[in-house]
C-alpha cells in the first residue's frame, strides 16, 4: 500500500466519527447540536467528496456560548496563574499527541498538503507553550513613585470574554495563535472558525477540554460569518474581537461591533512585495520567492505575491522562478510527496480562475501555470502560475488573489522599488534581497508594512510583533503585544502619607 493509500484509509477512518451526524458546537464543556438546526455540507477540495454536515450556528447558539464564557470568566481569571500555565502546557502536550489527526483533518478540510499540515500540531503546541510560560508574568506592571507622597502601580487584568474569528487558511495554527494568549491572559473565549474549515476547530476545543480547561472557558460555535460571526461581534458580553480574515470582513466587523464599543484586533489581507536587486544572492532569492508564493497553495496572508525585480535581472530571475514553478509537484493533499494541493473551495477556485483570465486581458503574460489539466483527482487544482510583463496598476498586482499566482514587475532603482512596493492598499509585510546593507536598512525603513524580512523568507519568532499597516490590519500579535490586546492596563495610585487635600465647602 502506498503512503497516499494509507493516508486515505486513515482519513476515511477518522471521518467515520461524523457519519450520519452533524458536527456541532462546543458550549460550556459539552457538545451541542441543536435539533432541527440548519446545516451546511463540508466538502473535500481534493475530489469534491462529501465530508460531513456542519451545524450552522445561530444568534441563540452564540448567546449560549457568550453566556458560558461570561459565567466562567471569574473562575478562570482568579485561578492562580501557575495552575493556568499547567493546563495550557497540558493542552500543548495533547496537541502534539494528536499530530496525525490534526494533519489529516486539516489536509482533507482545506486541501493543504501534508508536508505543511504535518507541522500544524507542532506549531500550535508551540503557541500554547510560549504563552503558557508568559501567563505568570502577564499581569506584571510597573511601580512608579510620582513623588515621595504617592506610589503608582501599573498592572494589567484580562479584558473579559473575547470572540476569536478565524479564516480557513492554516486554521489550526492561526486559532492557537489567537486562543493561547487569550487564555494565558485570563480571558475566556468563544471561537467562530471559518465555515470552509470546521474540522480542526472541533479537535482543538475537544483537546483543550480533555486537558482540564474548566467548562465555559473555551467555547466554539460553528457557522456562517454573516450569522454566527456577526452575532458574536454584536454580543454585549463579548469585550473584544480578535479577527483574522479579509479586509472587507474587517470593515463589516468594525461597523457591527461599534454599538457595543468592542476592542478590535485585525489581521487582514496582503499584497506583499518581494524586492530583488541585481546584487542579491540569486539562488537564495529564487528559493525564497518560490517558497513564499507557492507554499500553502499561495493561500497565506504573508505570501510574496508581487515579485519586484531590478530591470537587468528581470528576465533571468523570472525564467528561474518559472522553471522551478513548473517542477513543483501538484498532487493530492494526502500524498507526502505533494508540494501544492487543491484550492479550498469552488467559490475560491472560481475567484482565482477569474484573475487568470483577467490578467491576460490586461496584457500580462502567463509565463507558466494556469488551471491544472492533469489533475490528481477531480478537485480545485490550479498550477503554480507566474505572470510577467506586468505593471503595478493591473488587478493582479493590486488585489489579493490568495492562490499560487505570482505577478512579476520590473523596477529601475531603489526609489522606483520603494514607490512600487508602497503603491498598494495593503501593508502587511515585505521581503528584500540585496547584499548592500545600507540599502537594506534604507528600504526596510521606507516600506509602509508591519514586517520586513531582509535576505530571508518568512520566519516565525513568537516574541516579535506580527501584524500589518493600512488595509492589512490593526494591532500586533506576538509576545507581550498579544497581552496588550487581551488585557486592560490599570493604574493604582496610593497615597503614602497625609498629603494636603484641597478642601471645598469647609
Ligand atoms: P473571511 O474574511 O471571508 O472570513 C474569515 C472569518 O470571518 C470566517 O470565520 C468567516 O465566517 C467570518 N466572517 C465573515 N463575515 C463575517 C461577518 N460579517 N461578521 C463576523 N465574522 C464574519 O476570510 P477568509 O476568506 O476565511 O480568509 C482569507 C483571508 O484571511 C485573506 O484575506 C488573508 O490574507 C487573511 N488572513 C490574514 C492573516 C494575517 O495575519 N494578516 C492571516 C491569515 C489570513
Amino acid at each position: 500500500m502506498s503512503d497516499l493509500e494509507k493516508n486515505l484509509q486513515f482519513a476515511q477512518h477518522y471521518m467515520q466519527q461524523y457519519e450520519g451526524k452533524t458536527l456541532g458546537h462546543f458550549i460550556n464543556g459539552a457538545w451541542v447540536t441543536p435539533s432541527a438546526c440548519e446545516v451546511f455540507a463540508n466538502i473535500n477540495p481534493a475530489d469534491k467528496s462529501f465530508l460531513c454536515n456542519v451545524a450552522s450556528g445561530t444568534a441563540d447558539d452564540i448567546g449560549l456560548a457568550a453566556q458560558a464564557a461570561e459565567n466562567a470568566f471569574f473562575t478562570w481569571r482568579t485561578m492562580p496563574s501557575k495552575q493556568r500555565r499547567k493546563i495550557l502546557h497540558k493542552i500543548a502536550d495533547m496537541i502534539e499527541a494528536r499530530a496525525q489527526d490534526i494533519a489529516i483533518a486539516e489536509s482533507i478540510d482545506t486541501g493543504q498538503v501534508l508536508r505543511f499540515t504535518s507541522k500544524a500540531a507542532l506549531r500550535g503546541a508551540e503557541n500554547f507553550r510560549f504563552f503558557a510560560d508568559k501567563a505568570e508574568s502577564a499581569r506584571d506592571g510597573l511601580a512608579l513613585p510620582v513623588d515621595e507622597k504617592h506610589l503608582n502601580i501599573t498592572t494589567r487584568q484580562p479584558i473579559g470574554p473575547v470572540g476569536v474569528i478565524t479564516p480557513w487558511n492554516t486554521p489550526f495554527m492561526l486559532s492557537t495563535w489567537k486562543i493561547a494568549p487569550a487564555l494565558a491572559a485570563g480571558c475566556t473565549v468563544v471561537h467562530k472558525p471559518a465555515e470552509w474549515s470546521p474540522l480542526s476547530a472541533a479537535l482543538l476545543v475537544a483537546i483543550a477540554h480533555e486537558a482540564g480547561l474548566p467548562d465555559g472557558v473555551f467555547n466554539m460555535v460553528q457557522g456562517l460569518g454573516e450569522i454566527a460571526g456577526k452575532s458574536l461581534t454584536e454580543h454585549e458580553a463579548i469585550k473584544a474581537i480578535a479577527f483574522v480574515g479579509e479586509s472587507h470582513t474587517g470593515q463589516l466587523i468594525q461597523a457591527q461591533a461599534a454599538p457595543t464599543l468592542k476592542r478590535l484586533h485585525f489581521e487582514l489581507g496582503g499584497k506583499n512585495p518581494v524586492i530583488v536587486f541585481n546584487d542579491a544572492d540569486f539562488e537564495r532569492a529564487v528559493d525564497a520567492a518560490v517558497f513564499m508564493i507557492y507554499s500553502l497553495n499561495g493561500e497565506r496572508c504573508t505570501s510574496s505575491s508581487r515579485l519586484l525585480v531590478q530591470e537587468e535581472l528581470y528576465d533571468k530571475f523570472t525564467k528561474a522562478v518559472a522553471a522551478r514553478a513548473e517542477n513543483i509537484k501538484l498532487g493530492h493533499p494526502l500524498d507526502p510527496d505533494s508540494e501544492l494541493g487543491p484550492l479550498i473551495h469552488k467559490q475560491h477556485y472560481d475567484k482565482v480562475k477569474n484573475y487568470l483570465s483577467q490578467a491576460e486581458q490586461e496584457g500580462a503574460v502567463c509565463a507558466t501555470g494556469g488551471v491544472a489539466q492533469n489533475k490528481p483527482a477531480d478537485g480545485f487544482y490550479v498550477r503554480p502560475t507566474l505572470f510577467t510583463k506586468a505593471h503595478n496598476n493591473m488587478r493582479i498586482a493590486r488585489e489579493e488573489i490568495f492562490g499560487p499566482v505570482l505577478t512579476a514587475i520590473p523596477f529601475k532603482d531603489e526609489a522606483d522599488a520603494i514607490r512600487i512596493a508602497n503603491d498598494s492598499d495593503y501593508g502587511l509585510c515585505g521581503y528584500l534581497w540585496t547584499r548592500d546593507i545600507g540599502r537594506a536598512h534604507r528600504i526596510a525603513q521606507a516600506l509602509d508594512v508591519g514586517m520586513v524580512w531582509v535576505n530571508s523568507e518568512n520566519t516565525r519568532h513568537l516574541p516579535t510583533p506580527f501584524g500589518g499597516m493600512k488595509m492589512s490590519g490593526i494591532g500586533r500579535d506576538g509576545g507581550d503585544y498579544s497581552f496588550d490586546f487581551y488585557m486592560e492596563t490599570k493604574n493604582i495610585a496610593i497615597g503614602l502619607d497625609k498629603h494636603k487635600i484641597p478642601k471645598l465647602g469647609a
